[in-house]
């Protein structure tokens, strides 16, 4: 009987069968305790392949190169950073249930991140997932999150991330969830650690297609609300995507509260702004408002609002809208010259 040997892994997925079948196995040796998703297995019983789960791993596996680098001093350490930045979004009332997902770009090749069903006040670090950039997993004994793909996307696209956090903070997701973002230019630490924050449109989570949806504005913003859903933000280290998350989450909070008040809000001045600017520049970090001029920085909502309608990317239809209106005002002066 052909068998098809994965005892180096903690996690059996559809991919490894699928790739057992391709191969032409009827048994799949599987190591004591792995895991088989859920698609896995249907896909095992499809295909009746046989499941051998008593093979302890082959003396030459003992450690697979993505166990070594999995349990590895360095990975310890990020592991232990990432269960203490859940903890931080949980108390804070960032994550609810099992929402929310943290990540942190181990080696060019792999990303360490949280698994899927675990609160993020509950995490252990020996809970963690360690997955390459395709979001395959290959270490870690809970299966990864499905949300990875999203950051798997930011960190493809953004050399400088090295750590990502998701999650859902009730008041940045206020405005995630009316299609508005926070004006600028009302409190210096916002402007320096985030400043614009971008809006991405709706997508189901989980999918590829919602990975992508981060992808046109992942490069000039830190932070960008998710359109009915929550909050993404990247940095170098996992604490400081954290801080992200926590200013934003403060200042919409501030925002709302003041909106109460009963007086509009006053800004800072450009000429101000723009020195606000210059720290945020010399920390490295991103600004899509780096080249503007200095009356071009602040964005002002309409007197008496807190919110301003977020940027949206030009849709075909509104090119095709366009098109047609600049061909008809053509049209229509060069009939007005006959
Ligand atoms: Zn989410």
């Amino acid at each position: 009987m052909a068998s098809f040997d994965l005892r180096n892994q903690t996690v059996v997925t559809l991919e490894d069968v699928d790739a057992a079948a391709r191969a032409g196995a009827s048994e799949l040796l599987v190591r004591n305790g792995a895991i088989i998703t859920p698609s896995a297995r249907e896909s095992i019983s499809a295909r009746r392949l046989s499941v051998n789960e008593s093979g302890a791993r082959p003396a030459s596996q003992a450690a697979s190169e993505w166990d070594r680098i999995f349990n590895s001093p360095e990975a310890e350490v990020i592991k232990a950073e990432i269960v203490d930045v859940g903890r931080k979004l949980w108390m804070r009332q960032y994550v609810d249930g099992n929402g929310g997902n943290i990540s942190y770009r181990l080696t060019p090749e792999v990303v360490l991140c949280t698994p899927t069903l675990v609160s993020k006040a509950d995490l252990k670090p020996a809970d963690l997932c360690l997955v390459d950039l395709t979001g395959k997993q290959l270490a870690g004994g809970r299966p990864r999150t499905s949300e990875i793909l999203m950051h798997l996307e930011i960190y493809k696209s953004v050399p400088e991330a090295k750590a990502v956090v998701h999650c859902h903070p009730p008041h940045a997701t206020a405005y995630a969830i009316t299609g508005r973002v926070p004006p600028t230019c009302v409190i210096p630490e916002y402007e320096v650690f985030i400043g614009k924050v971008a809006l991405s449109p709706y997508e189901t989570p989980g999918t590829q297609k919602f990975a992508e949806t981060v992808l046109p504005f992942v490069k000039q913003h830190n932070t960008v609300l998710l359109a009915n859903h929550g909050i993404v933000c990247w940095a170098d280290t996992l604490t400081h995507a954290e801080w992200y998350a926590e200013v934003l989450d403060t200042y919409c909070w501030t925002l709302m509260l003041a909106s109460q008040l009963g007086a509009p809000l006053s800004f800072i001045p450009c000429e101000k702004a723009s020195d606000l600017l210059a720290i945020k520049e010399k920390l490295g970090l991103p600004d899509a408002r780096l080249e503007m001029k200095e009356c071009q920085l602040c964005d002002l909502p309409e007197p008496g609002s807190i919110a301003i309608p977020a940027e949206k990317a030009p849709d075909a239809a509104d090119i095709e809208a366009i098109v047609q209106a600049v061909t008809d005002a053509v049209m229509a002066s060069l009939e007005g010259k006959k």
